[in-house]
């Protein structure tokens, strides 16, 4: 029983690092551009569908404009960030690609989630 309770402590206070390191801002770097991308692929970021539903960090799931905040939805529909979508793919371009395409669509992925001015 009492290792129990010594294995829940344990896992609450990982929850909590995990939690405080989702919270950092990490300024951009390779390194984070390689992170970025993976939060979006993985669908563990700091989006607020995620923050919301798996983490209960935040209180709705929602994007300011209404539509579940997901890095599908950022990065294929969201009206407030559709501008800066078409300065960086000058043509439509598939999730997929945006996500696993070659090297010059991760970069531009990594550009628009900078410039977006979301946490990731
Ligand atoms: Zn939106």
């Amino acid at each position: 029983m009492v290792s129990l309770v010594n294995k829940k402590m344990r896992c609450s206070e990982h929850h909590m690092e995990y939690v405080a390191w989702l919270m950092t801002p990490i300024p951009h770097t390779k390194t984070t551009t390689f992170l970025t991308r993976a939060a979006l692929r993985t669908g563990h970021n700091r989006l607020n569908h995620h923050m919301a539903t798996k983490l209960k960090l935040v209180p709705s799931p929602l994007c300011s404009c209404g539509k579940n905040q997901t890095a599908e939805h950022i990065l294929q529909a969201c009206p407030y960030h559709s501008a800066l979508r078409d300065t960086i793919w000058l043509e439509e371009t598939a999730l997929q690609k945006k996500l696993y395409g070659p090297r010059e669509d991760l970069e531009r992925t990594a550009r628009f989630a900078l410039q977006s001015g979301l946490t990731i």
